[in-house]
């Protein structure tokens, strides 16, 4: 199947706090209000940094490192569906007459 994901998860355990830049240092905050729950609808989760006890919310998705890839991708599909409602327009003309 054909790679149409633009965004990718981060590993946020791996990323550097925004605030102290250390590395490992981030825990999830458990969601427990309206914001913290329903903020992960829109990519961002509320993150605690246990070194300097930052806490915030982080968006959760990175863009592609294929981007070309995936960009292409789209090319292709694009086609493909251009394709198909030629031949389609082509076979109902026919159908017609
Ligand atoms: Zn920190």
């Amino acid at each position: 199947m054909l790679d149409l994901k633009i965004l990718r998860k981060r590993n946020i355990s791996f990323a550097n706090c925004p605030n102290c830049g250390v590395q490992f240092t981030l825990d999830r905050v458990k969601p427990e209000t309206f914001i913290q729950k329903y903020s992960k609808l829109i990519g961002f989760k509320e993150y605690h940094c246990r070194k300097c006890k930052w806490t915030g919310y982080l968006f959760i998705y990175k863009i592609t490192e294929d981007l070309k890839k995936v960009f292409l991708n789209y090319i292709i599909v694009i086609i493909i569906f251009v394709l198909l409602v030629i031949i389609l327009r082509a076979i109902l003309k026919s159908m017609v007459k």
